[in-house]
Order: structure tokens, then C-alpha cells, then sequence
């Protein structure tokens, strides 16, 4: 860069790897420079894993690192830097103080509060900031907004096929490809009793140097942090993020259909594609990761039910939440509509507890920043919602777990889809089972000390307690819900001595 002032900062988020971003479009390396803080702020508002926070770092500094080669010149706050920033808005006020430029630029940030602490720190520099649509999704806030407007019915469903007849993808003639939109009910298969068999491992990312030296500086800054860096694999280069959807494509997406909501223990990835990270890091796009299982399809190496139920998840769920979070915040962030008042329980951060599926399934999580879809909804989100604990703390406990939780998607899917806070808006009811459910899609009950068929007594199973005792509480509410009462027409049907002694049970439950 020469002398010159500087005309365009361009601000980039953890969250906003994106090389393809539309705020390159007409970078001019000679005038114009890309902003990057690594804030602490960032890494400890929740309290947050090293796996997390190292995933982040690392990832940023290989972005920077790949920026600069392209001749592009970054500024570059590193969380070791003597007196680094702790905030992005100080990072941005300061590079301002220091830089001078004549406009701030940004995509639009993955979190409500980044985008209000970013644009009150460009008001006090007394600098415009630019806020850019953000090309990596499919659909412009602005396209939601029409579609979800006077709708009488709103739902996931009507949105995905907008999405395949704006998109053409997997439709032939104006119809879906195979004549269905949805392959769902062949996609609900438990593994049996011979288990998931041999599946293709992940592929792993033996750390660069840069990596390394994240490494090393988390487990030295944030030693209590939980969760461990041991058997760091993660992709954190755009090279091995496109490397990671090709194992997926290559090896598993074949079988991701039949098998999506089976759970087995000691097993995190079994066909899933574990991707929804470096997507949402923008590492690579979704389009990238939907041409290729189309691809796959057309090439006939993947069946129709394993390749329409991925393109639904990304194309259907992941831009649908994304519309809900920014047509709906910031009142989203405080809705409680079951007013769950607990405290999310002490093990989901330690994984101790006696109950077979949660213990292995928050102790991997410790250990990966993973779980899969079912074992977030049917698991330890389902305990959660029928434990009564506060929305806004199991998506902070999310966010603080999970490599691909920001706050766009994670609050959706925690707090609406899985806690039932929205009261309706994500999914019309509430996933709510007892432990017979468990029982079906998994092996965990087999080696459990509790029984799933139990609701009272020292083998209830916790899940199977909580459930009936979450219906009566609610039952008024859910009786009004057509999708519910059916659940509520069972409740009924037990006497009264065994609902009090079910609701005594999980107030035991409740005591810490
Ligand atoms: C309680 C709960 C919390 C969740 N929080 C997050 C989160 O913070 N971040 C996140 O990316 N996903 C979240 N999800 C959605 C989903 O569980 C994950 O995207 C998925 O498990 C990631 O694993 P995968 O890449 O192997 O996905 P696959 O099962 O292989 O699915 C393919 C892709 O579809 C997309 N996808 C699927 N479902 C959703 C969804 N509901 N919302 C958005 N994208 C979706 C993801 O990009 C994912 O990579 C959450 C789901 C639940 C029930
Ligand atoms: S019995 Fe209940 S707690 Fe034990 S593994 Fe089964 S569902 Fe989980």
C-alpha cells in the first residue's frame, strides 16, 4: 500500500471468512485495508470452551494470513498484541484513530449486538459505516420479509418450496425431482440392533504452524476454559473446508438420509456431514455444499432421500432461521412464552451425570464442539425444555459449546425450536418424549441404571418423568395446540395419584 489515506476499512468478523465476501468487490489494496480483532470480549461474554475459542482464532489468522497473500493489506489485532483491543469497538475506534480512513465497511454481522456496538463505535468516530447485505445466503432479509408477510400459515415447509422453485434445484419440469417434496419418512431409521456398522471416518487437519501457535496461546490464556484442545482436527483453512465437504460427499452422504435421526454411543459423526461450522464461519458457502450433494445425486453415487434431505437443511432450515432472527429481533432474544425459570443444570458442563445418553453425549460435545441434530433436539435439548430451564441460558450454554453456534442460528434453534420460547414461531409445537424415544433411535438405555418405561420410582428414567410432568404443567396451553393433544389426551388418562406423584418425582429432579 502506498501513502495514500486510506478509503475503505473493511471490517471482517470472526464469523465473516468469507473470500468470495461482497466487501472485496472493488478492493483497491492500494487505498483500501481489512480490520480484524481478535477481542476478548468476544471469547469470554459466554463463558466459552478452548476448542471454540481456538477454532475462531485460528481460523481468522489462516484468513488474514490468506488475505495477505492476495497483496491486501489487514490490520490485524491479535488477542497476545501488547494492549490489544478488548472490544470490536474499541479495535474499530482505534484503527480509525490510527488509520484515518473516509468509510467503514461491513457485511452484515452474524450477531444483533455486534452490529449495535459496531455502529455506536462508528458514530462516535463520526464516520459512516456501510452495512452490505450479505451474498453467502440464498435469501436477502428483505426476500423473507415479503414472504413471511400476512401469511395466515408460516411455516418451514412453504418457505423450502419457495426456495427449490425460485432456485430450480432438484425440480424437473416446475416438480420436484422424484415427485416429492420431502423423503422424510424414509430418513427416520434407528441404526439396530447390530449398530452403525463401518462408517468413513472425518477427516482430520493436522495443525499448521499458525494453528499451533493458537493452540498453545489458548490453553495458556484461557486455562480454565472448559472442554480440552487434545486431537485438534479441526478445518480452519478455506483449502480444508472444501476438503471436508468433499469427505462428506465422498463418503457418507450416501447413507445421511435413511439414518439422520439415529444416535449411537461414543459415536458424534456416524453420516452427518459436520460442515455447519466452516458454512457458518464462511469458509465455504452454501451453495457450494448444495451443488456438490446435487452433483452427487445426478452422478447417481447418492440416493434421492440422502441428497433432498441435506439441501432441505441448508437450503430450507439454515436460511429460514437466519430469517427469523433478523425479522425478529431484538424481542426474540426475551421471549419465554412457557416462563422456564431454572438454571441450566451443572453437568451440561461436565457431563457427570448417571444418565447413559446425556453423560456420553455432553462429554463428546466437551470434547469435539459437535453434537448432530437429534442428539441437540431429542437429547440434551429435550431435557433442558422439560427441566424448565431459561431459553436465553441453554443458547448461552450453546454458544459456549458449540464451534457452530453464532448467534443468528443458535438462538433460532435453541431457544425457538428446542426450548419452545417463541411459543410457535420456529416449529408449531414443542418436541417434547419421554424416554421411550431415546430408546428407539439409540443404544443408550441398554447400559443405563435408569428404565425409559419408568416415570415414578428409583429407576424412573428422568426423561420419562419429566415429559408427563411438563405436559401437566402446561396442559391448558398444550391442549389448545391440535398437534398436542393427543399427548394431553394420555396425560388425562392417568389417575391423580400417579400425576402427583410424577410431579413430586421431578421436583426431586429440579433439586440441586
Ligand atoms: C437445539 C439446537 C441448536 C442448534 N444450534 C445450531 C447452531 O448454533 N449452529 C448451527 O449451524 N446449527 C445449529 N442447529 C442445527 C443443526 O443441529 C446443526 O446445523 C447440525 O447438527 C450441524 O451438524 P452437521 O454439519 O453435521 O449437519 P448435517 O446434519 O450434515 O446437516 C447439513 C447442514 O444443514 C444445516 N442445518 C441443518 N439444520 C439446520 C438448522 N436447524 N438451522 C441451521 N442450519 C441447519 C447446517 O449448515 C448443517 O451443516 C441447532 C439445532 C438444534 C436442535
Ligand atoms: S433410560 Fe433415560 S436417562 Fe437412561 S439412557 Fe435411556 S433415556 Fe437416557
Amino acid at each position: 500500500m502506498s501513502g495514500a489515506k486510506l478509503r475503505n476499512l473493511v471490517i471482517v468478523c470472526g464469523d465473516q471468512l468469507d473470500h468470495d465476501s461482497v466487501a472485496f468487490e472493488g478492493f483497491d489494496p492500494e487505498r483500501d485495508a481489512i480490520l480484524m480483532t481478535e477481542a476478548a470480549h468476544e471469547a469470554t461474554y459466554v463463558w466459552q470452551s478452548k476448542r471454540r475459542i481456538a477454532f475462531f482464532f485460528a481460523a481468522m489468522r489462516q484468513f488474514a494470513t490468506a488475505q495477505k497473500r492476495l497483496g491486501r493489506n489487514v490490520l490485524y489485532n491479535h488477542i497476545d498484541d501488547e494492549n490489544p483491543p478488548t472490544s470490536l469497538a474499541n479495535g474499530l475506534k482505534a484503527a480509525v484513530a490510527q488509520h484515518d480512513p473516509e468509510r467503514l465497511m461491513i457485511v452484515q454481522p452474524g450477531d444483533w449486538r455486534v452490529l449495535g456496538d459496531l455502529q455506536a463505535a462508528a458514530g462516535e468516530t463520526g464516520l459512516p459505516l456501510t452495512v452490505l447485505q450479505d451474498g453467502h445466503f440464498y435469501t436477502s432479509i428483505a426476500e423473507f420479509e415479503d414472504f413471511s408477510e400476512g401469511r395466515k400459515r408460516f411455516i418451514l415447509e412453504d418457505f423450502y418450496r419457495m426456495m427449490r422453485k425460485k432456485t430450480g434445484l432438484l425440480m424437473a419440469d416446475g416438480k420436484p425431482v422424484g415427485g416429492e417434496w420431502n423423503y422424510d419418512k424414509s430418513n427416520r431409521k434407528a441404526f439396530g440392533k447390530k449398530g452403525p456398522g463401518l462408517i468413513s471416518p472425518r477427516a482430520q487437519y493436522q495443525p499448521d504452524p499458525i494453528t499451533v501457535e493458537v493452540l498453545r496461546l489458548v490453553e495458556k490464556r484461557f486455562p480454565d476454559a472448559p472442554g480440552t484442545l487434545d486431537e485438534f482436527g479441526e478445518p480452519v483453512t478455506r483449502e480444508d473446508a472444501l476438503h471436508a465437504l468433499t469427505d462428506f460427499i465422498d463418503n457418507r452422504l450416501r447413507d445421511f438420509g435413511t439414518h439422520q435421526d439415529a444416535m449411537w454411543t461414543g459415536e458424534s459423526t456416524l453420516n452427518h456431514s459436520r460442515i455447519s461450522a466452516v458454512i457458518n464461519l464462511k469458509l465455504i458457502s452454501p451453495r457450494e455444499a448444495v451443488d456438490a450433494a446435487v452433483a452427487a445425486y445426478e452422478a447417481g453415487v447418492a440416493p434421492l432421500n440422502a441428497v433432498e434431505g441435506f439441501v432441505r437443511q441448508i437450503l430450507g432450515w439454515r436460511e429460514y432461521i437466519r430469517g427469523i432472527y433478523w425479522t425478529r429481533m431484538p424481542e426474540y432474544a426475551d421471549m419465554n412464552v412457557l416462563d422456564a425459570q431454572q438454571d441450566v443444570p451443572d453437568f451440561f458442563w461436565t457431563g457427570e451425570t448417571d444418565m447413559a445418553c446425556l453423560s456420553d453425549m455432553i462429554t463428546r460435545l466437551l470434547r469435539t464442539g459437535y453434537a448432530h441434530h437429534i442428539e441437540r433436539l431429542m437429547g440434551m435439548g429435550l431435557f433442558m425444555l422439560m427441566y424448565g430451564a431459561k431459553p436465553y441460558a441453554t443458547h448461552d450454554w450453546h454458544m459456549g459449546l458449540y464451534l457452530d453456534a453464532i448467534d443468528w442460528v443458535s438462538l433460532p434453534n435453541m431457544a425457538g425450536m428446542s426450548q419452545h420460547a417463541d411459543g410457535g414461531i420456529v416449529g408449531t409445537k414443542p418436541y417434547c418424549a419421554t424416554g421411550a424415544y431415546i430408546d428407539r433411535m439409540s443404544n443408550y438405555c441398554g447400559s443405563c441404571r435408569f428404565d425409559p418405561k419408568q416415570s415414578t420410582g428409583d429407576d424412573a428414567c428422568p426423561f420419562t418423568t419429566l415429559y408427563w410432568d411438563f405436559l401437566a404443567r402446561h396442559e391448558e396451553r398444550f391442549n389448545a395446540n391440535q398437534r398436542m393433544f393427543l399427548q394431553v389426551r394420555n396425560l388425562r388418562r392417568k389417575d391423580a395419584d400417579e400425576v402427583r406423584a410424577i410431579r413430586q418425582k421431578a421436583e426431586s429432579l429440579r433439586k440441586p
